[in-house]
C-alpha cells in the first residue's frame, strides 16, 4: 500500500522519461506521456494502493499514466477513455495488461454476437463473490482490457468481452480460468475473417492451454470444432437462429444435418455435444435438472440464452444460479443497447445490429410496433453493406418501417426487393414525429446506434 503510494509520488519525474525512452523509442510519445504523469502525480497520488504492489516499477507508471489519460479523455468529452488509456500504458510496458491480470481470476468471453452483453450479465453474477473488474464499454481489444483492470483497482475477479480475432493474444497475457465462446458468424466482410478461419484460430490458442475450462455453445458447429481440442469443456445450449455459415464441416468438409435442435456432420464424427445448461421455455436447466426461471428486463429468447452463458460461466466460480438470477434481472441497458427512453409521448428503444446474425436477432426481440432502421457504413461498421441481402428482412413487412441513416438509400433497395413498405426520414426528429404515441423500435447498425444515442443525450 504505502511502498506503491511512496514509489509513485517520490520519483523523480526526470527518471521516467529515460526509462520509457529505452522502451519506446519515440520522442513524440515520451512528451504526451511526460505531460500526462506529471498531472497523474498530483490528480491521482494515494490511489494505485493495492493495484500495482508487487508489479516492476515500470508497470506502476504505465498503469498510473494509463489510468490518468483515460480519466483526461473523459474529461474532454472523448469518450470514456479505455482505449487512449489502454494504448499509453501498454506503449509504457508492452507487458502491462500480464501484470494486471496476474493475481485475479479471469473468464473471457468472445463470438460474433452477443458478447457484451453476455460480458454484462457474467460480471453481475460473478459480482456475487466480490468486486469485479469489466470492460462493459464493449473496448474488447486488449487496449480496453488493460484500462479495465488498471481503471478498476485490485479486484479479485475480472470478466473481460474479447474481440474474436484477439482471444488468442488475450488468452496468453491474461491466463483466464474460463474462457466462454458464444458463436461465430459472418461479419464486416471487408474486415472480418472467414468463419471456419476464426473457428481454426481459436482451436490453436486453446490447445496450447488446456489447463482452462471452456464454456461454449453445443449449437454452432463451429464452436464446437473449436472447443473440441479442450479438455475441460462445459457445454450450454442457447439455440442458434442464425444457420448459414455452419452447414459444412470445418474438420471433414461434409454438409451437416439439422433436426429438432440436434446437428451431427455426415462425413464424420463431428456432432452435438449433449449440454449441461439448457434454455427451456423462458429459463434455464441446469447441470443438476434444476430448472430456474430467467427474469431479465433485457427482450427476446436470445437474452436467456446469454443469461444461461453468464450462469454457466459463472458456476465456473462457484456462483449458484440462485444467487446469480436477481443480479441478472438488474441488467436493465448495456450501454445504450436496450435502453428505452421516453420524449414527446414515444417510448424509444434501442437495438444494435451489427450482421447477419444479429438483424435476426433484433428483429426477435422487437415488438410489432413502428420501427426506425438505420444503417451507415463507416469505418466501425465495416464500408460494403452487401451484408444487407443476407438479412431476410420479411418479418417487418407487418409493422409501420421507417428508415435513415448514411446508407439509407442502400436499405430501400433491400428493403424493396424483400416487399417490406417504407418511408425514408432525414433526421431522427422526423421519425420521432412520423409515428403516433406508444412504442418506436429504434434498430441500428455501429455509428447509425451511435449517432441517435447521442440525439438520446448518450443514453445508457
Ligand atoms: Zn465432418
Amino acid at each position: 500500500m504505502v511502498t506503491g503510494e511512496t514509489e509513485h509520488t517520490n520519483s523523480p519525474v526526470t527518471t521516467v522519461p529515460d526509462v520509457r525512452k529505452a522502451r519506446t523509442g519515440e520522442n513524440t510519445v515520451h512528451t504526451v506521456i511526460l505531460t500526462v504523469w506529471q498531472r497523474d502525480v498530483t490528480l491521482e497520488s494515494g490511489t494505485l494502493a493495492g493495484v500495482t504492489d508487487g508489479m516492476p516499477l515500470i508497470a506502476k507508471v504505465a498503469t498510473s499514466v494509463s489510468k490518468t489519460a483515460a480519466a483526461l479523455s473523459r474529461a474532454a468529452g472523448r469518450g470514456d477513455g479505455s482505449v487512449i488509456g489502454g494504448w499509453i500504458g501498454l506503449k509504457i510496458d508492452p507487458d502491462l495488461l500480464t501484470h494486471l491480470a496476474a493475481g485475479r481470476a479471469v473468464a473471457l468471453v468472445s463470438g460474433t454476437n452477443g458478447k457484451t452483453t453476455t460480458t454484462r450479465l457474467t460480471a453481475a453474477a460473478v459480482g456475487v463473490l466480490g468486486r469485479v473488474a469489466t470492460n462493459s464499454f464493449g473496448a474488447n481489444m486488449p487496449t480496453g482490457h488493460t484500462s479495465a483492470l488498471a481503471k478498476e483497482g485490485h479486484t479479485p475477479f475480472a470478466v473481460l468481452e474479447v474481440d474474436e480475432h484477439y482471444l488468442a493474444q488475450v488468452i496468453d497475457q491474461t491466463r483466464p480460468k474460463v474462457v466462454a465462446l458464444l458463436n461465430l458468424s459472418r461479419d464486416q466482410l471487408d474486415r472480418a475473417k472467414e468463419v471456419a478461419m476464426m473457428a481454426q484460430l481459436w482451436k490453436t490458442a486453446l490447445a496450447g492451454h488446456p489447463e482452462i475450462r471452456v464454456v461454449a455453445n453445443s449449437d454452432d458447429p463451429m464452436v464446437v470444432w473449436a472447443a473440441s481440442g479442450s479438455r475441460q469443456i462445459t457445454w450450454f445450449s442457447a439455440g442458434q437462429r442464425w444457420l448459414d455459415d455452419s452447414f459444412v464441416c470445418p474438420e471433414s468438409g461434409h454438409p451437416i444435418e439439422r433436426q429438432q435442435g440436434d446437428w451431427w456432420c455426415t462425413g464424420c464424427p463431428l456432432r452435438r455435444p449433449r449440454p449441461q445448461w439448457i434454455v427451456e421455455d423462458e429459463g434455464v436447466i441446469d447441470p443438476r435438472g434444476d430448472w430456474h426461471l430467467v427474469k431479465l428486463q433485457l427482450p427476446g429468447r436470445v437474452n436467456i440464452g446469454n443469461a444461461a452463458t453468464a450462469l454457466a460461466v459463472a458456476a465456473e466460480f462457484g456462483v449458484r444460479p440462485i444467487e446469480a438470477l436477481p443480479r441478472l434481472s438488474r441488467v436493465a441497458s448495456i450501454a445504450g443497447r436496450y435502453a428505452q427512453v421516453d420524449r414527446d409521448g414515444r417510448n424509444i428503444r434501442l437495438l444494435l445490429a451489427k450482421n447477419p446474425a444479429s438483424w435476426l436477432e433484433a428483429f426477435d426481440m422487437a415488438d410489432q410496433a413502428p420501427t426506425l432502421l438505420s444503417i451507415n457504413a463507416r469505418d466501425p461498421d465495416g464500408l460494403d453493406t452487401s451484408w444487407l441481402y443476407d438479412v431476410d428482412f420479411s418479418p417487418l413487412r407487418d409493422r409501420p418501417v421507417l428508415i435513415t441513416g448514411d446508407r439509407a438509400y442502400d436499405l430501400a433497395v433491400r428493403l424493396q426487393v424483400n416487399q417490406v413498405q417504407f418511408r425514408h426520414v432525414q433526421t431522427f426528429d422526423e421519425a420521432l414525429r412520423s409515428v403516433p404515441p406508444g412504442r418506436l423500435e429504434v434498430i441500428a447498425n455501429y455509428t447509425a446506434f451511435q449517432d441517435i444515442r447521442a440525439e438520446l443525450d448518450r443514453v445508457n
